[in-house]
């Protein structure tokens, strides 16, 4: 699709999987909400904050993310929210699969063990920040920039994304009502908690290699739709 100015529509990606195949840890009508509604909603919404912003239809979410002071300010906090949400719910499907679960392995399993001291722990932390977010936002499993590349358990609040603090997301929940309240209700934690069946190691270690890697890092510079391979 081509919008009137030249620039290039954001698109909501497909689903890599049917919406009931991650029953029944999230069932599928909050997937076909979540996906088809929510997520297609800052789709839209991000494509019409742009429609006065012809300079930056070509720009990716995470480019307008990284660069606010670029947009103006009377769009600025509508194309922030809405090219967050597009891009966490980019994430968010691809950190879970039908075939998820377990432990992961390889590099990204010893640096959990070395900075949360164990797996459990490490579960224990990111379902306890999870569950402690305020309101809307999202927890991640991120790896820092700086510092020697540590692994953290970090939380942003509304569409946040952890790239804007210099954090590098490995692993992403979403703790938005929306994600779970259909089959849980208010227990967000037994939603946190059965999670981990579907949460996708693989992704999580692709995603942790390529934190580490100086050239897959032309993400940040780069002016397309893809944040390469993951999304937009
Ligand atoms: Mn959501």
């Amino acid at each position: 699709m081509h919008h009137e100015n030249g620039g290039t529509l954001h698109v909501l990606p497909a689903l890599p999987y049917a919406h009931a195949a991650l029953e029944p840890h999230i069932d599928a009508r909050t997937m076909t909400l979540h996906h088809g509604k929510h997520h297609a909603s800052y789709v839209d919404n991000l494509n019409a904050a742009l429609a006065d912003c012809p300079e930056l239809q070509h720009r990716s979410a995470l480019w307008l993310l990284l660069n606010a002071g670029e947009i103006p300010v009377a769009a600025r906090t509508a194309v922030r929210n809405n090219a967050g949400g597009h891009l966490n719910h980019s994430l968010l499907w691809r950190a879970m699969s039908p075939s998820g679960g377990g432990e992961p392995t390889g590099a990204l399993a010893d640096a959990i063990k070395r900075d949360f001291g164990s797996f459990t722990q490490f579960k224990a932390r990111f379902a306890e920040a999870g569950n402690k977010v305020f309101g809307s936002g999202w927890v991640w499993l991120a790896r820092a920039q700086r510092d020697g590349g540590k692994l953290l358990v970090s939380t942003t609040s509304g569409h946040e994304n952890p790239l804007t603090q210099g954090q590098f997301p490995v692993l992403v929940n979403d703790v938005w009502e929306h994600a779970y309240y259909l089959k849980h209700e208010n227990r967000r934690l037994d939603y946190l908690n059965a999670w981990w069946a579907i949460a996708d190691w693989d992704e999580a270690a692709r995603r942790y290699e390529m934190s580490g890697n100086a050239a897959a890092q032309s993400w940040k510079y780069e002016d397309g739709r893809t944040l390469a391979p993951a999304g937009p």
